[in-house]
């Protein structure tokens, strides 16, 4: 089994939920359990994702403050009495 030489010569060996040795000092925190340690792979992996689900996080804010503004801008036009048809100098 070449996997159980893997470790050999570091100082502290830790073995990764991917199944890859590495050593403690050049692993990193994960993201998904904040009481673990992974192999620089996985964190670089896990990191990309946390990303990704920031990013979708704050653009479906986005998404729902732009409709809510239409919403209240189309109200708002109703209140007007604004016309498509009559008011089309204002486009
Ligand atoms: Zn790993």
């Amino acid at each position: 089994m070449e996997d159980e030489f893997e470790n050999y010569g570091m100082e502290m060996p830790c073995l990764c939920d991917c199944g890859k040795w590495f050593d403690l000092n050049d692993g990193v925190g994960s993201y998904k359990n904040t009481n673990s340690i992974v192999c620089q792979s996985c964190g670089e992996i896990e990191e990309a994702e946390a990303e990704r689900n920031n990013e979708i996080v704050d653009l479906l804010y986005s998404l729902a403050d732009a409709e809510f503004t239409i919403k209240e801008v189309n109200e708002r036009l109703k209140e007007l009495n604004y016309d498509p048809e009559k008011d089309k100098d204002y486009d």
